[in-house]
């Protein structure tokens, strides 16, 4: 079964407590383990340098002539002191002499034979009686070579200060790791919530922010912080909805007002011709043209918003096939001549042949004859309209220039913006797009690679030039 704790304050707090819990007792356990092994090693090194200088001593005392039993008593007399006990027996186990000790401490001493007569055996007893005190016995066999006889000496001490030192620090720790633990899981819990308070503030203004309302934004308290830089990515990106919505609701509001001039157009035809009984047929069909006309302009207009709003949302369905440009601008300039015969306008068209290229020929198609319609549409009676095809630079060009009466300086920035219109309340603008022609030129070209520009306007025409990369 997986346990899984939902609040990240608690989290962070449960990690730092173990962790420290774990760091705690690594570090108090080492401690504990040095400081016994120091202080057993100054207790058997005492033992240790005793038995020797009882050696010495004994040596010395027989030397002087004294009997074993008195050598013995004096030596252990002597050397004893209060914190160690001194005893030397015979070979047999027998007590020659012993130091004073505490009470009637009995120690059971292992076999001597098992005593080794080289060096000195250091062992650890617990006194039969009493409550079981440790005690720590330094042996050896000592044969003094003046007198070649051999003892038993023994020295000793009791454990038991030692050990309750150790006991202090063991319980000195029991209580110090978990206050320690006790205040770190404290603080810990104080400074996840601390440092978490932004997270929630955040949450909480991110649940009011809807999309109705874009225009809230998250408190930064520190903007080079972590969750400083996280709430400055997210306003961020709520800048950017929020300007992407702007931009949807304008594109829907001029959409609107775009497609409202023809339906009324066309509803001031058809009614204009009903409202009379009989009409004659020249009338009717004067009506039907203008319906025409504009159900053809709303189609247009319609094809081209979509088109654009499938561009915005990344939805339009490119396939990229290999055409050849030439044949392209052929096809569309036959298209745009009976339109421009109409007019007396004269379209010519020339340039390179074979220009293949890799890219969706229906979008190409649209670009080439928007530019095309525009160039057509602004030229005066007799006048002509030229489109050059040209491979320069490592790159295709695609010119179309007219002798229109050119854009004004002005306006010419802002021609290939969405429902941009030179001079929307002129007589011929019920005639014209709403706008979006040049916008969807310009999105062609980038969406291929290339670019658009007007390179040249004045009032003796417009050349604009469509650039393309050789990727034929
Ligand atoms: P529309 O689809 O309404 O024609 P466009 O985006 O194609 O809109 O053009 C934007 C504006 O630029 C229009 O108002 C139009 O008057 C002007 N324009 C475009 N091409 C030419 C041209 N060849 N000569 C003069 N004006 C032009």
């Amino acid at each position: 079964m997986t346990f899984r704790i939902e609040s990240v304050r608690a989290r962070l707090t449960i990690f730092y407590v173990l962790v420290l819990a774990v760091v705690l007792l690594v570090v108090g356990g080492l401690i504990h383990v040095m400081l016994a092994r120091v202080l057993y090693a100054r207790i058997d090194d005492g033992l240790v340098d005793l038995v020797q200088i009882a050696t010495t001593s004994l040596d010395n005392d027989l030397a002087e002539g004294q009997d074993i039993v008195d050598a013995a008593r004096s030596t252990a007399t002597e050397l004893a002191s209060q914190q160690q006990m001194l005893a030397i027996y015979t070979t047999d186990g027998r007590l020659l002499a012993e130091s004073a000790r505490d009470g009637d401490l009995e120690i059971a001493l292992p076999p001597v034979a098992t005593v080794p007569s080289t060096s000195t055996q250091l062992t650890t007893v617990t006194e039969r009686r009493d409550r079981g005190d440790r005690h720590r016995l330094a042996m050896r066999m000592v044969t003094l070579p003046t007198h070649a006889v051999t003892y038993l000496v023994v020295a000793g001490t009791s454990l038991e200060p030692t050990d309750e030192e150790l006991e202090a620090v063991r319980e000195t720790l029991a209580y110090v790791v978990p206050i320690a633990l006790l205040l770190a899981g404290l603080g810990g819990w104080f400074l996840a919530h601390r440092s978490l308070a932004p997270v929630v503030a955040m949450a909480e203004r991110a649940r009011r922010i809807g999309g109705e309302n874009l225009s809230g934004r998250l408190p930064v308290a520190n903007p080079k912080d972590e969750l400083g830089r996280l709430a400055g990515t997210f306003n961020e990106l709520l800048e950017r909805l929020e300007f992407a919505m702007s931009q949807q609701r304008q594109f829907m509001a001029d959409a609107s007002h775009e497609l409202r001039t023809p339906i009324t157009t066309t509803r001031t035809a058809a009614n204009v011709a009903l409202q009379q009984r009989h009409r004659n047929e020249d009338e009717y069909r004067h009506a039907l043209e203008v319906i025409e006309q504009q159900a053809t302009r709303l189609s247009r207009m319609v094809d081209d918003l979509f088109t654009l709003a499938r561009a915005d949302a990344g939805t339009y369905p490119v396939s990229r096939q290999p055409m050849y440009l030439d044949e392209i601008v052929e096809e569309v300039v036959a298209g745009a001549r009976i339109v421009a015969s109409t007019r007396q306008v004269r379209v010519e068209h020339f340039g390179v042949a074979s220009a293949s290229f890799l890219g969706d020929e229906e979008l190409i198609r649209r670009m080439v004859t928007n530019l095309l319609d525009n160039a057509v549409r602004h030229s005066p009676t007799g006048a002509r309209v030229t489109v050059e095809l040209r491979a320069a630079g490592g790159r295709h060009a695609i010119v179309v220039a007219d002798q229109g009466p050119g854009i004004p300086v002005e306006n010419q920035p802002h021609i290939f913006e969405r429902f941009y219109r030179v001079d929307p309340s002129s007589s011929r603008a019920r005639d014209e797009g709403a706008g979006l022609g040049l916008a969807l030129v310009r999105w062609v070209a980038h969406l291929h690679g290339g670019a658009v520009t007007l390179t040249n306007s004045s009032n003796a025409g417009s050349t604009f030039t469509v650039e393309l990369p050789l990727n034929g």
